[in-house]
């Protein structure tokens, strides 16, 4: 059985409180939200927090309204009323459906989507016991200095595994963020970097309050596609978020692709507009975009299903995404 380490555990109901509690356990505290990753990683003695400050209960951190012209999500609203909420599915359908492919019923009934956008990343040689990550070494990430992905590699690549990111990214969401200092705004295309130890701009004494995401402007369509091994439970293999705006002669004048789940951070495709803007969403604009991204994507040996594979399968989730908001 794996046993949780001891530590003290902090309700607080208020912002204010938890940024205190926070600021006041400075580098031996961690915010848990729904504890979905939390706890099997504490469990895993990856983290070993002599506190714990408990979100579910601060007040600012709840409610999904639209406000003037965004819509604003508090980070502690499960993926579950994400899910089925009837302005997100009206409005943001693609964000309603990332979040409705996170794991299994149970899970996304506890899980938050502010966990999500702050989840570590995942790696075959990391997200194990203490006892199998020993006989290995450890690895940079946690307790050892050399990486078990990249032979020689300085840098962790493990990988970034959250289903919702994408989509806030070509949305263009904006995260509120809480520490010490107040309250600061962090664009989410800023938001994640290349460091698979910690890839977020954000501090374990910092929190996600809560994601603005502006409406987006007529004839704009997002699709969200998740490659899994199963249709349940499952981290992504591979996902991506595809947009794009229409002008009225139907002819595209937008569009953004960010894939993830193959390297430390969610990622933008880059060049994918020059074979499409001006166009309709043709099967030959589909076929180049496509192309681009199979071009610009090569996910790693981070988890433990075929890279290859998982790179050929790209091109596939693109056309899929494409063909849907063709059809639509
Ligand atoms: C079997 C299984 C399958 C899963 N499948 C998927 C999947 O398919 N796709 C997917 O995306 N995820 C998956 N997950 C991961 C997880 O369940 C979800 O990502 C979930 O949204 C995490 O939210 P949480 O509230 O439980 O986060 P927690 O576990 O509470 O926290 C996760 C991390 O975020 C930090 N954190 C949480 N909230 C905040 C905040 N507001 N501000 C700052 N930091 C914060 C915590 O300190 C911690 O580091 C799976 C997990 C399991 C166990
Ligand atoms: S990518 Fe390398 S350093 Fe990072 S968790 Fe995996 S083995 Fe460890």
């Amino acid at each position: 059985m794996l046993r949780l380490h001891p530590f003290e555990y902090h309700r607080p109901s208020r912002l204010e409180e938890a940024v205190t509690l926070l600021a006041a356990h400075a580098d031996d505290v961690m915010p848990i939200a729904g504890g979905t990753d939390l706890v099997p990683n504490m469990k895993h003695g990856l983290f070993t927090p002599g506190h714990l400050v408990a979100l579910g209960g601060v007040e600012e951190m709840h409610g999904i309204a639209i406000e003037g012209e965004e819509l604003r999500i508090g980070a502690c609203e499960s993926l579950a009323a994400v899910a089925r909420h009837p302005e997100i599915e009206a409005v943001f359908p693609a964000l309603a459906r990332a979040a409705e492919l996170v794991s299994g019923p149970q899970l996304r009934r506890v899980g938050t989507i502010g966990g999500n956008v702050c989840l570590d990343t995942r790696c075959t040689y990391y997200n194990q016991t203490r006892f199998w990550r020993k006989a290995l070494g450890y690895c940079l990430k946690k307790d050892g200095d050399a990486c078990h992905v990249i032979k020689g590699g300085t840098r962790c690549v493990a990988a970034h595994s959250a289903d919702t990111p994408p989509v806030l990214m070509v949305l263009d969401a904006t995260l509120e963020i809480a520490g010490a200092d107040g309250l600061r705004d962090v664009p989410i295309g800023d938001f994640f970097t290349s460091d698979g130890v910690w890839n977020r701009s954000i501090e374990p004494d910092e929190l996600l309050v809560a994601i603005r995401i502006p409406i987006p402007p007529e004839g704009t369509s997002v699709s969200f596609q998740k490659l899994r091994s199963r249709k349940s439970i499952d981290f992504p293999l591979a996902n991506l978020a595809v947009r794009v705006g229409r002008d009225a002669s139907s002819r595209v004048s937008d569009l953004r692709v960010v894939a993830s789940a193959m390297g430390s951070y969610p990622r933008r495709v880059g060049k994918v507009e020059d074979a499409a803007l001006g166009n309709e969403l043709g099967p030959g604009v589909i076929e180049a975009v496509a192309e681009q991204a199979f071009r610009q994507c090569h996910p790693l040996d981070n988890i433990t299903v075929d890279k290859e594979w998982r790179r050929a399968m790209v091109p596939v989730l693109v056309r899929r995404a494409l063909s849907e908001i063709a059809e639509a």
